[in-house]
């Protein structure tokens, strides 16, 4: 069933040129909303060639990971996903949303409750559970608002998580296609990739898991 979103509107956008420890460069078109319903600060990354109207944006929608993103942990693969969608989206044209939600929504210091949990033979999920939340809480209505207000309505989703598909079509984002993110397997996220990949439906090719 389709649910009724409130409008967000475009409030800034800068041009930031980006530069990974790794040498990749992009440009970025980084702009802010007004309206959005968790009034937290959530950005949409504008890469690549836009210009064209016919053509169908490539999105990925991506949840705030600090120790990730910013400190490179192997805990998680954020880190190179973020990476990843960069140079994808700037190649074909699209948009990364970057969303502040830690830890699938439980916060940055209960995720790290979990990780003292996952030490002590919790998986990812049970691990929330435990911690008195649900196995994911992130809402992705904001994200929704961003790619509505970006004029966005059809969009080629980059992940391999069903229920960002299932929650934008829901806020009336039309998906025309779902193109699967990369594996990124380190020593230390082997057992998180599993658990997402069983618990969270993830499609991810555990083949190169098993290795
Ligand atoms: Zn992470």
């Amino acid at each position: 069933m389709l649910m009724r979103v409130p409008r967000a509107t475009i409030r800034t956008q800068v041009s930031v040129p980006l530069r990974f420890g790794d040498g990749y460069v992009a440009e970025a078109r980084v702009i802010s909303f007004d309206g959005l319903v968790d009034g937290r600060e959530h950005l949409t990354f504008g890469l690549g060639d836009l210009s064209g109207h016919e053509r169908t944006p490539l999105v990925r929608p991506h949840s705030e990971c600090l120790t990730g993103d910013v400190f490179g942990s192997e805990r998680c693969d954020c880190g190179p996903q973020l990476r990843e969608a960069v140079e994808r989206i700037a190649e074909s044209g699209g948009y990364l949303l970057y969303l502040r939600q830690e830890g699938r929504g439980i916060g940055l210091y209960a995720k790290l409750d979990a990780y003292a949990l996952q030490d002590i033979g919790l998986d990812t999920y049970e691990a929330n559970l435990a911690l008195g939340h649900r196995e994911d809480e992130r809402s992705y209505v904001a994200a929704a608002q961003m790619l509505h207000a970006l004029g966005a309505s059809k969009v080629a989703l980059l992940s391999n998580n069903p229920d960002k598909a299932r929650q934008l079509q829901r806020s009336g984002v039309g998906v025309v296609a779902q193109v699967p993110t990369g594996v990124h397997l380190s020593a230390a996220n082997g057992r998180y990739l599993a658990a997402k990949a069983q618990r969270g439906a993830h499609t991810l090719d555990l083949g190169l898991l098993a290795g």
